[in-house]
């Protein structure tokens, strides 16, 4: 689904990725974890197209096709969900308008008809359930006034509203308790199929106790320099990174 290949790219003359390669199949969930300042939040923001990073070098290839090409905007359409892609407030509109609109964007770029009101509803009611969000929050002005938590329910409700293929979460230890991220956990947990990916990228440990991931990479000095199954981050938490950076080192 997902191929990065040998990716750099710069935050205006450093070079933050030296060279990062990540294979990601349909079905997997992928934790992307490291110490602050290995440049976790910058690949996360490089597949997410946004505009102060610059690509200098590699390929990042989604179903074949160079994602580096396309726009933020049509990267969703491809059905890639970033969660930061919407953390923006919007008053006087409410979640529930901004998704009717983000869904049958989606819906046509897939060539598929758009949802009538009904269809919408139902689809809404199916996934409010799933995601236990209530109506008042969805009614509410998107992301106007929401806290942490309320934020992460919120993004977790767009994506189960959006289906994607690929859903990209960069959980940033900004002022996160840990019911907000029991809240991620859950969502990516109940969401899973077999046909959709997800990379978490991850600052904390704990999200792990959660969300039991197939791999687990370490992003240090601006590559994944170790990969290993759910047992790797049990081994972080117990370890810290220092060992890594010992084995980097040598
Ligand atoms: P992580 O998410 O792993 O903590 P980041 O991707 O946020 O790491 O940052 C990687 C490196 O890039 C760090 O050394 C950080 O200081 C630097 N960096 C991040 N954002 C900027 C910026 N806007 N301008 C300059 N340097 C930045
Ligand atoms: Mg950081
Ligand atoms: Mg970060």
């Amino acid at each position: 689904m997902l191929s990065i290949k040998n990716l750099q790219a710069n935050i205006g003359d450093k070079q933050i990725l030296k060279g990062l390669n990540l294979e990601v199949k349909a079905g997997e969930v992928h934790a992307i974890m490291g110490p602050n300042g290995s440049g976790k939040s910058t690949l996360a923001s490089v597949l997410a197209g946004r505009e102060d990073y610059e690509v200098t070098g590699g390929e990042v290839l989604f179903y074949g096709k160079d994602l580096l090409e396309l726009s933020p905007e049509e990267r969703a359409r491809e059905g890639i969900f970033l969660a930061f892609q919407y953390p923006i407030e919007i008053p006087g509109v409410s979640t529930t308008n901004f998704l009717k609109t983000a869904v049958n964007e989606v819906r046509k770029a897939r060539g598929q008809e758009p949802l009538d009101a009904v269809q919408f509803l139902t689809r809404m009611k199916e996934k409010m359930k799933l995601v236990e969000i209530n109506q008042a929050l969805l009614s509410r002005s998107l992301n106007e006034g929401f806290s942490g938590g309320e934020k992460k329910r919120n993004e977790i409700f767009q994506m189960a509203m959006l289906e994607p293929k690929l859903a990209i979460l960069d959980e940033t230890d900004s002022g996160l308790d840990i019911d907000a991220l029991r809240i991620v956990a859950e969502g990516v947990n109940k969401l899973r199929t077999k046909d959709n990916a997800t990379v978490v990228v991850t600052h904390y440990q704990r999200l792990l106790d959660y969300i039991i991931p197939d791999f687990v990479h370490v992003l240090y000095q601006g590559r994944i320099v170790k990969s290993g199954p759910k047992e790797l981050a049990l081994e972080l938490e117990e370890k810290g990174y220092d060992w890594i950076k010992d084995e980097v080192s040598a």
